[in-house]
């Protein structure tokens, strides 16, 4: 079905649906958003939030029912396996991967348990809601298992007898240690990304898409950037540029009333840990503020 409004798919509620929300709004989205619906609006730009379960959505822009989507790389990859198993199209554009939704999916098992690599799994039962990452990664150790198939609760799969060791997603390991279980091997790193389908958009989708990009890297770009102020001694410029990552090209300016020091300003592309302030301190340096920035256009 062709609208003239363009389509993203997020996740209606879990761990992405705030972070994505957030980040779609700080882009200038005016989202209506009404809980039990599943489209919301956006009041100020030609476009429909479709909120629907994580799962669906790599097949929806694989599918070209929408034009964007945000996911976990792990359900995209896991997708991906499985429609190219039933011959489905896996096709998308990767627009850019996204700074949050970071998690891992990881190979677990009883914490009294010896692990001697993955081969001490031949012909064990894995619980996991991820056979098809699962199953690429055992085969490329060699490693034959029993999937057991659950998608939710997979955790306690051990503890009930339904598995000898589970294939999950990790954030803290908090949970894997309350369920008894021990992580023993990460078998896929992920975060969150936006995705396109892979057929060219229309015109205006497209001039929609192109205008929404540089907002999104600037967010994205201001959020992992610092703007970092400090006075300097004139004779340790150089020392101290090489300390602040990303900053190339500094602002200097003289200080009133002092002709050793100068105040100098640069935009950082990380933030500074404190054993950096230490050193531009013992270098001479003083007045160190660290500020974050809130927008950046390149
Ligand atoms: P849905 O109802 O939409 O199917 P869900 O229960 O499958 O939700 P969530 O638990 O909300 O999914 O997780 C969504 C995504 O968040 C995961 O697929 C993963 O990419 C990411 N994520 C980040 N940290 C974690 C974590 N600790 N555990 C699980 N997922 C995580
Ligand atoms: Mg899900």
């Amino acid at each position: 079905m062709e609208t003239k409004r363009l389509r993203i798919a997020m996740q209606k509620s879990g761990r992405l649906s705030q972070d994505s929300q957030a980040l779609l709004k700080s882009c200038g989205l005016k989202i209506n958003l009404r809980e039990d619906r599943l489209i919301a609006h956006v009041e100020n730009m030609p476009i429909d939030i479709l909120r629907v379960r994580d799962d669906d959505i790599p097949g929806l822009v694989m599918d070209g029912v929408v034009d964007l989507g945000i996911v976990g790389e792990n359900v995209l990859e896991e997708t991906m396996l499985e429609r190219q198993a039933l011959g489905l199209s896996v096709e998308y554009k990767t627009l850019r991967r996204l700074d949050y939704g970071d998690c891992r999916l990881s190979l677990a098992i009883p914490q009294e348990q010896v692990w001697s690599g993955p081969e001490s799994l031949a012909g064990a039962r894995i619980a996991t809601t991820y056979p098809n990452l699962l199953k690429r990664f055992l085969a490329e150790q060699g490693v034959k298992f029993k999937p057991v198939m659950l998608t939710g609760s997979v955790e306690v799969a051990p503890r009930a007898g339904l598995a000898d060791a589970i294939c999950d997603l990790v954030s803290s390991g908090a949970t894997l240690e309350a369920n008894g279980l021990k992580e023993v091997q990460v078998i896929y790193r992920s975060k969150a990304t936006l995705i396109q389908a892979a057929q060219e958009l229309p015109a205006d989708k497209q001039a929609l898409v192109d205008k929404l990009m540089p907002r999104l890297q600037g967010m994205l770009q201001a959020r992992e950037s610092k703007y970092i102020m400090l006075h300097a001694p004139k004779d340790k410029l150089a020392e101290i540029s090489a300390l602040l990552p990303g900053a190339e090209n500094p602002t200097i300016m003289d200080l009133a009333g002092d002709t050793n020091h100068v105040a100098m300003h640069v935009v950082s592309s990380e933030s500074l840990f404190w054993e950096t302030m230490e050193k531009l301190k013992a270098l001479g340096a003083s007045s160190i503020l660290v500020l974050p920035i809130e927008k950046m256009m390149e």
